[in-house]
């Protein structure tokens, strides 16, 4: 995913707006693999912000394949995500340029550029991973699986017998009821 930055790359203050569209295959996140249903869009404004350095502010969005942890049903995840980041000019021959990095020793955060194009796409990648739920459902009101027989309850109700609910609930307005006058120092 590469951004052309050949018409201001020489003036200091100079930006330009991109739209991409990129298929980016799949993206994992808390151990699983997502696969994106589509491509993924990018809009992205790079700024050349002096020293050779690149400035890339933008926002992607993907759709993934994802599978209900409650219901277990498919459906499809659309996951949103900002990223910023600086660029700085590589050296030509695509050796990394450790000079940015200090002593080398911690130099892991500093992004490169070579020649005419940012490659912005590590960072989509990692940024949209990150924007990723740790629980996936459906939907906010999906009602999972009955524990017992495993039927879908947004289907309908099973024939199973209703929880104790109430017998649970009576204890626990029980502790919430206001006892004790505590003072206040
Ligand atoms: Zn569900
Ligand atoms: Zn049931």
């Amino acid at each position: 995913m590469r951004i052309d930055v050949s018409t201001i790359k020489d003036t200091k203050g100079a930006s330009v707006e991109v739209q991409l569209s990129e298929a980016m295959g799949s993206l994992s996140a808390a151990g699983r693999e997502l696969t994106c249903s589509g491509p993924v869009d990018v809009r992205a404004k790079v700024t050349n912000t002096g020293h050779g350095a690149m400035l890339v502010q933008g926002r992607a969005r993907a759709s993934l394949e994802a599978a209900c942890d409650r219901c277990l049903a498919p459906f499809d995840l659309d996951v949103v995500s900002k990223f910023e980041g600086h660029y700085w000019k590589g050296r030509e021959d695509g050796r990394p340029a450790r000079a940015y990095g200090g002593d080398g020793a911690d130099g892991g955060d500093e992004l490169e550029y070579h020649g005419d194009f940012v490659d912005i796409g590590p960072e989509v990648r990692e940024n949209l991973a990150l924007a990723i739920p740790i629980r996936l459902v459906c939907s906010e009101e999906c009602r999972g699986l009955c524990p017992s027989c495993g039927k879908n309850l947004n289907e309908g109700p099973c024939d199973c017998p209703a929880p104790p609910g109430d017998v649970r609930l009576a204890g626990l307005l029980d502790l919430c009821r206001p006892g004790r006058a505590g003072d206040r120092d």
